[in-house]
């Protein structure tokens, strides 16, 4: 059987080399069009796939699924609780379905209406229910940066750091697709030359450039997980904004970490990328040094060279200015070791959990991951091409996450997560 990752397959449906929604991608999403509910698609070139349709016309009858309504659902999460062989199976299908020599939808032009969708013709919603999300700390550059600009230069990391993948628990009901604006939080800050505290919008809003893995499989309460088991459970991947408040990070993250300054919303891509569309791009993490205690061992290449970018389109412009260019690979701890140290001490995983990266910062200014860091706290604003000047964000300027893997002429992209930020009420 030929692999839904080979380079040399192609579509029945033309579709631009340049888009991250090859044959060889095939993520998954829920979307929303005029004439049908809420369901599950899968983005092929400019098209979303309607796969329940697909079970309607008995195309996966072969697959061992034994209840298709699975995908005329809201979220994913059911079709994620069925499990890996399943995921598998459904995506190899999907693969043979669109292949350019497959006549089963190519040659029936009302199947053909009836289960591609232009994507500019729906609305993609959130893709799963997110139970619990976590965010990680695991970019090495980014916590050098911030241990750099708020302790000593000396000591950045703190001695915890290289010993485990130091994280905290966020907030699941903030989380919000692309497309969904964000608000200018309000939250108590502490001016440096106040007595007292003040409420007010926050005026250090910023964005972090994340990915996060979505688990598709549950734990029992009080087991663990191997960094090799761990793999089994991540159904795929999508981009992630973790939008930040510094100047109520500042005052209120002493003793306890993060809390109003990120609660108020994160963004997400609405595609899934499947782990296993992923795997071509392995490539090897940076030594691990010191050692890691036992649990935290792993074989083989865990970290993913995917190219991430930032860009930012102020008020009432019509261009978008690069803000960065980061790499996922840059990831210090990967999501096996992530997992591993998460259920160590038997906190279960459930269908839909979100886990997201931590600020993926690469060793150049310009792969700097927040505008903290760009800007280096403030004191070196960036110049946008309008000549207008930011040290953070502001209101009406709209924030847009992309990535994309590419090996061997097959890229496998995200699409993106695009955001406006709307004035505090
Ligand atoms: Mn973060």
């Amino acid at each position: 059987m030929i692999s839904a990752n080979d380079p040399s397959l192609h579509s029945w449906i033309e579709i631009n080399p340049q888009s991250d929604f090859q044959i060889q991608n095939l993520p998954f999403g829920i979307f929303q069009a005029q004439d049908r509910d809420p369901r599950v698609g899968v983005a092929i070139g400019d098209y979303v796939l309607d796969v329940y349709v697909l079970t309607q016309h008995r195309l996966f009858d072969m697959l061992d699924l034994e209840d298709p309504t699975v995908f005329h659902q809201p979220t994913l999460n059911a079709f994620m609780a069925l499990g890996k062989p399943i995921w598998r199976q459904v995506r190899g299908r999907i693969s043979e379905l669109l292949r350019n020599d497959n006549p089963e939808i190519r040659d029936n032009r009302t199947l053909m209406a009836e289960c591609l969708l232009k994507q500019k013709d729906v609305q993609m919603l959130m893709p799963v229910h997110v139970p619990n999300y976590t965010d990680f700390y695991s970019s090495i550059d980014h916590a050098t940066n911030v241990g750099t600009m708020f302790r000593d230069p000396a000591n950045a990391l703190l001695p915890n750091w290289k010993h485990l993948p130091v994280g905290y628990h966020g907030r699941a009901s903030s989380i919000v697709p692309s497309g969904v604006p964000i608000r200018r939080p309000k939250g108590q800050t502490k001016p440096a030359d106040a007595d007292a505290p003040v409420l007010g919008p926050t005026k250090q809003l910023d964005f972090e450039l994340e990915v996060a893995f979505i688990t598709g499989q549950p734990t029992a309460l009080g087991t663990s997980l191997t960094t090799q088991e761990a793999e089994e459970y991540i159904f795929g991947l999508v981009l992630f904004n973790d939008w930040s408040a510094r100047d109520i990070q500042a005052w209120e993250y002493v003793p306890l970490g993060p809390f109003l300054a990120k609660n108020f919303g994160s963004s997400i891509s609405p595609w899934v990328v499947t782990l296993d569309a992923l795997e071509p791009f392995r490539v090897e993490g940076q030594a691990q040094e010191p050692k890691v205690l036992p649990y935290l061992e792993f074989s083989g290449n865990k970290n993913i060279d995917i190219n991430l970018e930032v860009t930012l389109q102020a008020p009432g412009l019509d261009q978008e200015a690069l803000l960065c260019r980061s790499n996922y690979k840059h990831l210090y701890w990967n999501m096996n070791q992530q997992l591993a140290h998460h259920t160590v001490n038997g906190c279960n995983l459930e269908v839909g959990d979100m886990y997201a990266s931590g600020t993926i910062s690469g060793p150049t200014p310009d792969s700097f991951g927040s505008m903290l860091e760009l800007t280096w706290r403030g004191t070196k604003p960036l110049t946008l091409p309008d000549g207008s000047e930011r040290k953070f964000i502001n209101d009406g300027d709209v924030v847009t996450l992309r990535g994309y893997a590419e090996k061997n002429g097959v890229r496998v992209g995200f699409g993106e997560v695009r955001t406006e930020i709307l004035p505090a009420l």
